[in-house]
């Protein structure tokens, strides 16, 4: 955990040799003091995007607009930031425009917990104007001046806020929650990429389903997609053991509860949520195997489409919501997957090519036809996937 910081020094000391000011911030010092792991180490600055340019060789535009530069030192890379204060909110969202400030206090004051508004120098010296690490040892959560205003300036705060809950297991300080109740409703103009950043966050959170009654008590799921009128989703979710579950599977659990059964109502909520189509794919490929799971065991067959790590959420998902460990459980049906001839339709012993030449026939789509014809045979145990067994056994199937 110090290593990160360690590695990360030489990227302060450089940017001081150069007359700049530079520390450690947000997430990183607030774990770190924690003791918790870090998960990557922030670094602001008081040169801005250019100066910094002309201290390190490699560096990577990422959000130059933001001050934010990607600097490439000795194989690892670091987000580092121009000290910033953010002007003009417009909307209850993020700045209109940044302007870049040579004052670390100035930064640490634009930031949104005070936990999170500490910073450290490289000889790990603390910089805490607003007594973040007295916030950490009480676990609150406590915006950095007057809630009211910090909620009013940028309102995914609250999210924050919120998430922090989850993934800390602290508690939100009175008055920051008094104003978060009062202002939650200007959740309403916050982008939905940056709710889904801090909900999904939240969701992967030890401290899960307190968060998850949070947003119901307080309100904000009303501001969620999906969730407006869905108390009773929020409330079974709170009753489950839905810790051991991944991101993936709590957006399943969620869908289980909405009751949505139709692919296109699935896709609708989690387009609305704007998650990546690809994720998309995977969680409707899980909720089917789900769906099957829970009317029976799985057969043979359906172990080998799903693949282990489906397997696994599915059954994770099945103990979730049957409240029970089956009999036959995870273990077994892993068992029966590890036992399967084959994984893969890449791991047949046949190809196209070979069906071509073996039948002395034109391409069309017998051949795909007589590929899954041999892997279910293979799979089903009927065959071996050996060569020459599939050729005979195809020119038997063939002569019938
Ligand atoms: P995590 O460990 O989950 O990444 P984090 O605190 O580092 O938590 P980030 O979203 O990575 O969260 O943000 C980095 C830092 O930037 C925060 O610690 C905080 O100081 C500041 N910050 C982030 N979002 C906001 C915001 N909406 N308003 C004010 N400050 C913010
Ligand atoms: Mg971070």
């Amino acid at each position: 955990m110090i290593d990160s910081f360690l590695q990360a020094a030489p990227v302060l000391h450089h940017l001081e040799s150069a007359g700049y000011e530079a520390y450690f911030v947000g997430g990183s010092v607030r774990d770190f003091l924690l003791k918790k792991p870090i998960s990557d180490v922030d670094i602001a600055t008081s040169a801005t995007p250019e100066e910094m340019k002309q201290v390190f060789r490699k560096t990577v535009d990422v959000g130059i607009q933001h001050g934010t530069l990607l600097v490439l030192y000795k194989g690892n890379s670091y987000e580092v930031t121009t000290f910033r204060a953010e002007s003009e909110y417009v909307d209850f969202r993020r700045p209109k425009e940044v302007v870049f400030i040579r004052s670390l206090l100035d930064d640490l004051q634009r930031r949104d917990f005070t936990m999170n508004a500490i910073a450290m120098d490289h000889k790990w010296n603390i910089i805490d104007p607003f007594n973040g690490q007295q916030a950490l040892k009480e676990k609150l959560i406590q915006t950095v001046g007057s809630a009211e205003e910090r909620f009013t300036e940028d309102a995914l705060r609250m999210m924050r806020a919120v998430r922090f809950v989850s993934t800390l297991s602290f508690t939100i300080e009175s008055v920051t929650l008094i104003a978060l109740k009062r202002h939650q409703n200007l959740l309403e103009k916050i982008a939905i990429e940056r709710k889904r950043a801090e909900f999904e966050k939240l969701l992967a959170g030890l401290n899960r389903r307190n968060a998850l009654r949070l947003l119901l008590e307080v309100g904000i799921y009303k501001f969620l997609p999906g969730f407006e009128n869905r108390e009773d989703v929020l409330t079974r979710l709170i009753e489950c053991e839905c810790e051991d579950l991944n991101i993936n599977e709590m957006w399943l659990l969620i869908i289980y509860y909405l009751n949505a059964t139709e692919k296109q109502e699935i896709e609708a909520f989690l387009k609305e949520w704007k998650l990546p189509v690809k994720q998309i794919k995977e969680i409707i490929r899980l909720f089917f195997f789900l769906k099957k799971r829970l009317a029976k065991q799985w057969d043979t067959y359906e172990l080998y489409s799903a693949g282990k790590e489906a397997i696994v959420s599915v059954e994770k998902l099945y103990e979730v919501v049957t409240e029970t460990k089956p009999h036959k459980g995870m273990d077994h049906w892993l068992e029966l997957y590890e036992a399967l001839p084959i994984k893969d339709r890449a791991q047949l012993k046949v190809t196209g090519t070979d069906l071509l030449s073996w039948f002395n026939q034109g391409g069309g789509p017998w051949v795909k036809e007589m590929i899954e014809k041999v892997e279910l045979a293979i799979i089903m145990g009927e065959i071996k996937n050996e060569h020459l067994e599939i050729k005979e056994w195809l020119e038997k199937c063939n002569r019938k």
